[in-house]
């Protein structure tokens, strides 16, 4: 925890979509947020509006793939804003393609920053949150994960964060530290922008095809995400580890 008491958070790709949503959310729920992203200029958005507001934060230019990036945000962090206790892996791309075309490029490129980059972070950090008896670690998953026709690297990456996740609430809960993950559905965010691209639909179309097939009859918003992720975050989740919650309006399993 930082002298003040106030506990640092760290969200990686907060520049935008579900990380800049979180980043919002968390520091509404009173922490300090280091808005990690590939380049610290795109965080500024994010950060003004988070001190804007009255909180405290700190944009951090990262890859969260490459180890010693990852080191020295890590320790920057700690020394800028306190040591970080809780950690949320929300960084990601997406290179969609069927198996056949899929290069090795696009398959190492998404499993490099979803799953290493996840590592890495956790890596990174797990010691702050040993020191402090106290962590929680949030990883962003995918409904990806249970499969999803052009996307063999995508849905390994999110399968594996959930693995990985669990194996984390294992090691880790004897030091006061929980681990979970979310998994999102349909997220109206540049992410989904960008496939609705691919596949050469207008982003409103898309969305209304997607509200169609979901229970709730609506896509999701960033902010549905970061409700579920402020949640295990908290103090009040500390019993709470090893859980993949899916936030997708719907039922998926
Ligand atoms: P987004 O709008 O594309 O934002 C992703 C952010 O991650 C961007 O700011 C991006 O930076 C950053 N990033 C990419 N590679 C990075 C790296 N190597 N190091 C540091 N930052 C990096 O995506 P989103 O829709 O908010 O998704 C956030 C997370 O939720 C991802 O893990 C995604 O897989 C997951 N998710 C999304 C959906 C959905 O429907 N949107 C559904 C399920 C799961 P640049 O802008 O510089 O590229």
């Amino acid at each position: 925890m930082a002298q003040d008491g106030q506990r640092v958070a760290i969200v990686t790709g907060g520049a935008r979509g579900i990380g800049a949503a979180t980043s919002r959310r968390l520091a509404a729920d009173g922490m300090a947020v280091a808005v990690l992203d590939l380049d610290a200029a795109t965080c500024a958005g994010t950060v003004a509006e988070i001190t804007g507001a009255g909180g405290r934060a700190l944009a951090v230019g990262a890859d969260v793939s490459k180890t010693d990036q990852v080191r020295a945000a890590a320790e920057r962090i700690a020394a800028e804003l306190g040591p970080p206790s809780v950690l949320v892996n929300n960084a990601g791309i997406i290179r969609d393609n069927l198996l056949f075309k899929m290069t090795d490029e696009d398959f190492d490129a998404v499993l490099g920053v979803h799953l290493r980059g996840a590592f890495l972070m956790t890596r990174a950090c797990q010691q702050f949150m040993v020191d402090a008896k106290y962590g929680r670690i949030v990883n962003l998953s995918s409904s990806s994960a249970l499969g999803n026709r052009g996307q063999v690297n995508y849905s390994a990456a999110k399968a594996g964060m959930q693995g990985f996740t669990k194996t984390l609430a294992i090691e880790l809960g004897q030091f006061g530290i929980t681990a979970n993950a979310v998994a999102p559905g349909f997220i109206a965010t540049d992410m989904t922008a960008a496939t609705a691209a691919r596949i050469g639909m207008g982003f409103e179309d898309f969305q209304k095809a997607a509200a169609s097939q979901i229970p709730v009859r609506r896509v999701g918003q960033p902010e549905d995400v970061a409700n579920v992720i402020s949640f295990f975050a908290s103090e009040a989740a500390g019993f709470v580890s090893g859980q993949v919650i899916y936030v997708a309006g719907g039922p998926l399993c």
